[in-house]
């Protein structure tokens, strides 16, 4: 099963994915983790990216694309049980160039899932948001603290509070998904590929809802 995930920042498309993968042995491919681990290897995707990213705009359409190629070609073998694409793609550009992946790799989309959320809910979650900085995993100081103050309950690494969520790049970012992701919706949405579930639920609840879209798929 090969899924993607959208939403605005802060939806909970990484806390979802992070479920399936668990559940299902999904494998997540997030565009952002591959960009700030990029960062942190200091590869040149990572030092473009990092312009772009620091201020909550998208990396342009072509650095993103080669990106995300170049993770098909080398990993698609290894995803047995099918991927769950979280943050890719955020522009038209980007969900045509995917279509031609598909048709190169030979793979298909089984679903677009779509968190629907307030603005408002969003903030209080980035601003509460802790990431791990080993494994990705994203916790809330409020709404699902770790065990451990400031350390990973996944892998025990160190959970770091992350560049971009300070309240100017926040309000870019929502900016920037308002301007260039939103009319991705409508695109899947005229295509009949798509399907909106409430991102306001509790985790528990998005999580049932989206295994729910998932088993009408089968
Ligand atoms: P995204 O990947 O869409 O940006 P995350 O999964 O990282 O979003 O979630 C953003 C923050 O909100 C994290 O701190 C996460 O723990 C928290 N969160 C995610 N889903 C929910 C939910 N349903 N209710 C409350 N908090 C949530
Ligand atoms: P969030 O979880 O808050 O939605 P991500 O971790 O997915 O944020 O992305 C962080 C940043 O990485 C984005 O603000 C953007 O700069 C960059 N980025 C991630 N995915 C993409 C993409 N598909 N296209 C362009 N830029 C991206
Ligand atoms: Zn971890």
């Amino acid at each position: 099963m090969n899924i993607i995930l959208m939403g605005p920042p802060g939806a909970g498309k990484g806390t979802q994915a992070k479920k399936l993968v668990e559940e299902f042995g999904l494998t997540q491919i997030s565009t952002g983790d591959l960009f700030r681990k990029a960062h942190a290897e200091q590869t040149d995707i990572g030092i473009i990216a990092d312009y772009f990213t620091k201020f909550g705009r998208l990396v342009p359409d072509d650095v993103t694309n080669e990106m995300v190629t170049e993770y098909f070609k080398n990993n698609l073998k290894d995803m047995k049980n099918g991927f769950i694409l979280d943050g890719y793609p955020r522009t038209i550009v980007q969900a045509r160039e995917l279509e031609f992946m598909a048709a190169h790799f030979g793979f298909k989309i089984d679903a677009v899932i779509n968190l629907e959320i307030d603005p408002e809910i969003l903030k209080a979650r980035l601003s509460g948001r802790r990431t791990c900085r080993q494994c990705g995993t994203t916790f809330h100081i409020v709404y699902k603290p770790p065990r451990i103050e400031g350390v990973c309950d996944v892998c025990g690494g160190e959970l770091y509070q992350r560049a971009d969520e300070n309240e100017e790049a926040v309000k870019a970012r929502l900016d920037t998904y308002l301007k260039q992701t939103k009319p991705l919706i409508d695109y899947y949405q005229m295509k009949k590929e798509l399907t909106n579930i409430n991102g306001a639920q509790t985790m528990e609840d998005v999580y049932k809802d989206i295994k729910k879209c998932l088993e009408g798929k089968k």
